[in-house]
């Protein structure tokens, strides 16, 4: 290949924004030659390429505006640790069919069980899949979606919640609500309803959800809603933040 025309070449692809070929037309021509490729598998190895590279862009973008609070898999999890957990379950919601049916799921159990973990797993596989993701707290949504009404801007925060295809909401229960804000989300759950999925984690049983609320007629009105199409995944087993201290506790070791 003479340097004229590839020349020409980087400068048509980054034209017509295909950075990739740009970059690397001298290594992708000679493997070509090595692999003794025809057109058609030259033409299939370029656009595969120049699709990876896009994908893993838009992938770590995603991820940086979810506001995960980290980037744990379902690799990063012991499922030994946690006996009573349906790992076919889990590895099922990990297919992303959930997401498409727009349905929910709800991961429940007591602190340290690795509820949030496994939402964020579930998030950033969404993630890896293309759809777009969010992560709050519920309490963090809550005072967003309250400050927002205040100054008259609440339809274009409800947005945000509204617009991505996973919304995880971690942390439902630890705060009760007062009827207000108990109302915001009701709002924002019958928005999402059959229109998206949301991720949520609660440590709280769904009996208890009235209190949480602070209204059992709310309450009830929200979880219809949630669980017309939800997955329900009891984590019913010992805390993984205190699982060094016991082992270090049964070792004689002293722990501060
Ligand atoms: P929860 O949300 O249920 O309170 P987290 O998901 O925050 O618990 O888990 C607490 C910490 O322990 C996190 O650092 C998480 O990655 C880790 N963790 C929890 N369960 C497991 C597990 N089975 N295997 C590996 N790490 C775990
Ligand atoms: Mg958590």
């Amino acid at each position: 290949m003479s340097d004229l025309v590839a020349n020409r070449i980087r400068g048509h692809a980054a034209k017509l924004g295909l950075p990739h070929l740009a970059a690397s037309l001298d290594q992708l021509v000679a493997r070509a030659n090595t692999d003794k490729m025809g057109y058609l598998d030259f033409l299939d190895l370029l656009l595969e390429e120049e699709t990876g590279v896009r994908d893993g862009r838009r992938f770590r973008t995603a991820l940086r505006l979810s506001r995960l609070p980290h980037h744990k898999t379902l690799e990063d999890f012991d499922f030994a640790f946690q006996p009573e957990l349906d790992v076919r379950k889990v590895r099922d919601l990990a297919a992303l069919s959930f997401v498409e049916a727009k349905a929910n799921v709800a991961l429940l159990g007591p602190p340290g069980v690795g509820k949030t973990h496994l939402a964020v797993a579930l998030a950033v596989a969404a993630c890896k899949a293309g759809y777009s993701i969010y992560f709050t707290s519920l309490d963090d949504m809550v005072s967003q979606l309250k400050e927002a009404e205040t100054i008259g801007r609440l339809p274009q925060k409800m947005k945000s919640y509204l617009k991505p295809s996973v919304l995880v909401v971690d942390e439902v229960g630890y705060l009760p609500l007062d009827r207000d804000e108990a109302n915001l989300v009701f709002q924002m759950i019958a928005k999402r309803y059959e229109a998206g999925s949301i991720l949520l984690t609660s440590n709280k049983s769904f009996s208890e959800w009235g209190q949480v609320f602070g209204d059992e007629v709310l309450a009830t009105a929200i979880l219809d809603r949630l669980l017309h199409h939800c997955e329900v995944v009891p984590i019913n087993g010992p805390s993984y933040r205190l699982k060094n201290r016991f082992t270090a506790l049964e070792g004689g070791a002293n722990v501060a």
